[in-house]
């Protein structure tokens, strides 16, 4: 029953700046998930993921370090590689964009937008964000100089520029996102997307002359101090992936199924990405898929903070089918999730174990004991009729779901068969069938568990491949084309089977690891996640490099659009008082503030937190009881070091 259909599925490149995250794995094992479906169901799948390796800011963390670009690039990219292939990760090719084959596309792809008249020669003069390799107007920025993406400085950039008439493209793209309703997910993205289009689009300069480390433009021009901009460069990896421009040995695989990127860089794709393909008459994807961010306990990621959260290290203490499972099922898709130890261990205890693991047990239970595990029954739908009608209605709501990336919807509805089973089990009570010597029905209710049971795993597949290749193993047969084929499209039963006994699956992960971790002390905590990380501790010299002042606010308001900042002016004793923005609105009330005591981390570098300025953090304590400001016990003058 299987169709050849053609399908390709990306992640984005990922930045050869930082080393990998939750974020990043979270991408990465959705693509998987996705990937290993069409695969069951019999499409022709291609999954590209990859690194992005050139760029102004890869040039200067090279010479940062000492190395040559290449070296860098080479050193970091193969960190992704190392942790995917770790991760099982069923990936058809991993692109670098230093590779051969994507030079040679990218200029090929350059080629034919220049013929097509949809590249031209100027001055470029703007303001450029090295870190986040962007060209801002100036009205863009904040306060006529900082980037607002990130806050940092931006430099005024004048050089000879060649310009993609991107301008040309806006009612193009317009076009599109009206006809393709899906085209951009979620939904709520794709009209974020519209109004920005809406509000006119510039020409977007495409080369730089300022450094090195990039694809030159092709020979043709005559112009070899011109490298190509990052973003035009990184985004035609999609295509040359699959030999664009060179041996075009996979371009059957375009356009995409789905690339999958997360929000931060939603512009890129929903907007360049469609023009550049309209103008080099390519079909567009049919689905640009934009995921949030990844928090831990309800806070912000940061290297600064040493709580960024080390995927290999969750997937070693936790399981890495549980860890898949969890990132899939916690969070909406395109929202923002949040990773804490106890929400983890929750899904394992209580979906896992609880709701899988124990209907597995209960079937090998009941099989064994009424039955010496083989099972064969033609009665199901005589005596469960119900009970698999509703187990169809879910099944059949599932493809949409995955193919729609409401992945955590996907596994909710699978899990409704699951419960329909442990009810099943509750009502008809398989003890007094087999007392009241209704041996039949109880034989059908086995039987209608273990189908049951094989159908939820069939579909749990490409999210937990092994887990449930056990279980299939379990209950007598394979996952396959064709058992999908049997049990999920036609709805026909397994016929007589033999069940054996498996070691559980999802042993109970212990509640009080969890309690210890969440009461910790903060000092200790702090201590137990550098251990975590891997960070050293640190010394007492360490320490007294943060200087820490007593202070007193004097003024407090509310940001605006903001439901966690707070606005303060705090005299720390200096000649002006410093202005900072703390994350307490949740907690106090801008009225009740003035004239309370704090401690203030005074030497931190200035800040920018939504637009505004931020000189100093605030020290607080944070529990399940809410938040408290740490203050003097007596009244201290303003400006006192703590220490
Ligand atoms: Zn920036």
């Amino acid at each position: 029953m299987s169709c050849e259909k053609s399908v390709y599925i990306t992640t984005p490149i990922y930045y050869v700046n930082d080393i990998a995250h939750i974020g990043h794995a979270y991408t990465t094992i959705i693509a998987d998930s996705i990937s290993r479906y069409s695969r069951l169901i019999g499409h022709d799948t291609f999954f590209l993921t990859g690194t992005d390796e050139h760029g102004q800011k890869i040039e200067e963390s090279a010479k940062a370090k000492g190395k040559s670009p290449k070296e860098y690039a080479d050193a970091i990219s193969a960190t992704f590689k190392n942790l995917w292939d770790d991760f099982e990760i069923s990936y058809d090719a991993f692109i670098r964009t230093t590779d051969e084959k994507h030079k040679i596309g990218a200029q090929k792809a350059f080629e034919v937008m220049a013929q097509k008249g949809d590249i031209y020669k100027d001055v470029y003069s703007g303001h450029y964000c090295i870190s986040c390799e962007t060209f801002f107007t100036k009205n863009q920025l904040l306060e006529e100089e900082f980037c607002p993406e990130c806050g940092k400085t931006t430099t005024v950039v004048e050089e000879e520029s060649y310009f993609f008439r991107l301008s040309k493209y806006q009612d193009k793209l317009l076009e599109w996102y009206e006809q393709n309703p899906s085209c951009i997910l979620p939904k709520s993205k794709r009209n974020e997307v519209i109004r920005f289009v809406e509000s006119g689009l510039e020409d977007l300069s495409i080369t730089r002359t300022s450094f090195d480390w990039g694809v030159k433009i092709p020979e043709s021009f005559n112009d070899p101090k011109h490298v190509m901009y990052v973003w035009l460069d990184a985004l035609m990896n999609y295509l040359t992936a699959l030999g664009y421009g060179s041996d075009e040995v996979n371009m059957r695989y375009w356009p995409a199924r789905v690339h999958l990127i997360g929000k931060d860089i939603l512009r890129f794709h929903a907007i360049y990405w469609p023009a550049f393909l309209m103008s080099l008459d390519q079909p567009l994807p049919k689905h640009i898929a934009a995921h949030g961010w990844w928090t831990r306990d309800g806070q912000k990621m940061s290297k600064s903070k040493g709580n960024v959260v080390n995927p290999k290290e969750v997937a070693d203490a936790y399981g890495l089918e549980n860890f898949r499972y969890f990132m899939l099922r916690e969070v909406p898709f395109g929202g923002d999730g949040d990773f804490s130890q106890k929400a983890l261990i929750d899904r394992i205890n209580s979906d896992l174990g609880n709701d899988l693991g124990n209907l597995l047990n209960r079937l090998i239970g009941m099989s064994g004991k009424y039955f010496e595990g083989t099972i064969d029954s033609k009665d199901i739908v005589l005596y469960y009729k119900d009970e698999l009608a509703q187990v169809e209605e879910s099944i059949d709501k599932l493809e949409p779901l995955l193919f729609e990336m409401q992945i955590h919807r996907y596994l909710e509805e699978l899990w409704r068969p699951l419960s329909i089973a442990n009810k099943a089990i509750d009502k008809h009570q398989p003890w007094v069938l087999m007392k009241e010597g209704k041996t039949d029905e109880a034989m059908a209710l086995v039987a209608l568990i273990a189908n049951i049971l094989a159908r939820v795993s069939v579909m749990l597949h490409p999210v937990m491949p092994e887990t449930t290749r056990k279980i299939a193993t379990a209950l007598g047969f394979e996952i396959d084309n064709s058992s999908w084929t049997q049990l999920i499209i036609e709805k026909s039963m397994l016929a007589s089977f033999t069940i054996t006994q498996i070691p559980p699956l999802f042993p109970r992960i212990e509640e009080v690891k969890l309690e210890q971790a969440e009461e910790t002390p903060k000092e200790e905590k702090k201590e137990a996640s550098s251990k975590e990380e891997g960070i050293a501790l640190i010394g007492i010299d360490d320490f007294f490099k943060t200087s820490i002042k007593i202070g007193t606010i004097i003024e407090a308001q509310e940001i605006e659009k903001s439901d966690r900042l707070l606005l303060l002016k705090v005299d720390i004793g200096e000649a002006s008082p410093r202005q900072v923005v703390a994350g307490i609105k949740e907690f106090y009330s801008p009225q009740d503030l003035p004239g309370t005591q704090i401690c203030l981390v005074a030497n931190l570098k200035p800040a920018k937190l939504m637009g505004n300025k931020s000189e100093g953090m605030i020290l607080a304590a944070k529990d399940k009881n809410g938040l408290s400001l740490i203050r003097p016990e007596a009244p201290k003058s303003n400006g006192t070091t703590v220490g």
